[in-house]
């Protein structure tokens, strides 16, 4: 008797992940503003290490990550001995669940909450569990009543993906506090270079047993093509975690890159202070249009339309000018558009053609 070949619990569940679009048919000048990058790039330190990694390209990369690790531990103010590094955040998000989720177990995130939370669950085999927001922001109130004796991991993104939004340290402390014992906090500070002055919850990993914090250099580093992440957590917990990390995860052209990209922080402070202006310039000549947004804290604006077909027919239109935008219906959020904050000329040309659309609904 032959058996069907089955796949463990769980990954029948997860609904493949569908990226931010890249071109448009028959536009050759088309704009990217659909998945949060740099529009600047990485920077030339970033740039060059990656070149001079090709003589390298038949030596196993090291396995330990020592000098990447230092560089992100000096800049950061942080043990070093405490952060793990991976292909992406994505990476580290996974090690999470896998580590610390199985059948039976609840992984918890908000509605709007980023999508690889609910496929790690998955994929783990643990139950995902949505807890609604406040105004697209994250409410630790719910989140709190969202928890059972059964919560292994909550994750929150501040700022969030899609929405911008940001909560303050007392909350994120308070839900921290809440947490039932052995369940484990998940702080992921994708966003977290572009509030300037936020150490992305370092300090609340440091003052407690059960926060880990992740980052990424796929946004102001503008690196995620190259695919690399990190994270800080207690050091029990980032021991397990390294157990089930593949030893040779990172290239020799990652760890260059990355190291180089985190000991060059004027591309950092010149990307953050350009992304503030051009966000809150873009975020306002929207407004003036008749689309509003929540104050973003991050490098892209939620655009809010007065329906989902209104939105559709906008992501259209732009589409139709060579301005790829993200849709968000799936993050429910269907009345909604994701603009990422890009180059002075683009956020210009997204704002006329919003405006433009607007004016041709009207008349
Ligand atoms: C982009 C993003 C990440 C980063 O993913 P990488 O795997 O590091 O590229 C993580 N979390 C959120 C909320 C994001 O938007």
């Amino acid at each position: 008797m032959t058996q069907k070949i089955q796949p463990q619990p769980g990954i029948m569940e997860i609904a493949l992940y569908v990226g931010g679009a890249s071109k448009v048919e028959g536009v050759s000048d088309a704009v990217k503003l659909s998945s949060n990058e740099n529009p600047y790039g990485a920077g030339d330190p970033a740039k060059e290490a990656f070149l001079r990694a090709v003589h390298d390209l038949h030596r196993y990369p090291s396995t330990d990550h020592a000098d990447l690790r230092q560089a992100i531990a000096s800049h950061h103010g942080l043990d070093p001995a405490r952060v793990i590094c991976g292909v992406g955040s994505d990476e580290v998000l996974q090690w999470i669940c896998q580590a610390y989720a199985g059948p039976g177990d609840e992984v918890l995130f908000t509605e709007h909450g980023f999508g690889m939370y609910r496929i790690c669950a998955h994929a783990a085999g643990a139950t995902p569990v949505e807890v609604e927001e406040t105004e697209r922001t994250t409410d630790v109130d719910k989140l709190i009543a969202g928890l059972s004796e059964r919560t292994k991991i909550v994750f929150i993104a501040n700022p969030n993906n899609p929405t911008g939004t940001m909560i303050g340290g007392a909350q994120v402390a308070r839900l921290a506090d809440a947490l039932p014992e052995g369940a484990l906090l998940v702080l992921d500070g994708a966003y977290a270079e572009y509030v300037q002055g936020f150490d992305g919850g370092a300090g609340l990993v440091d003052a407690r047993s059960n926060v880990v914090m992740t980052r990424t250099f796929s946004k102001i580093y503008g690196l995620g093509g190259l695919r690399i992440g990190w994270g800080y957590g207690p050091q029990e917990i980032v021991d397990v975690l390294n157990r089930i990390r593949q030893p040779f995860n990172l290239s020799n052209a990652q760890l260059a890159a990355a190291t180089a990209a985190m000991n060059d922080q004027a591309h950092v402070i010149k990307s953050r202070t350009d992304n503030a202006r051009l966000r809150d310039w873009l975020a306002k000549a929207l407004a003036d249009h008749g689309v509003p947004s929540d104050p973003s804290h991050a490098n892209f604006i939620l655009a809010r339309f007065d329906s989902r077909e209104e939105a559709q027919d906008c992501d259209a239109y732009l589409k139709s000018r060579g301005l790829i935008v993200r849709q968000v219906a799936g993050y429910n959020l269907p009345n909604c558009l994701r603009i990422t904050v890009g180059d002075e000329s683009a956020c210009r040309r997204v704002a006329h053609a919003i405006g433009q659309f607007k004016a041709g609904e009207r008349a």
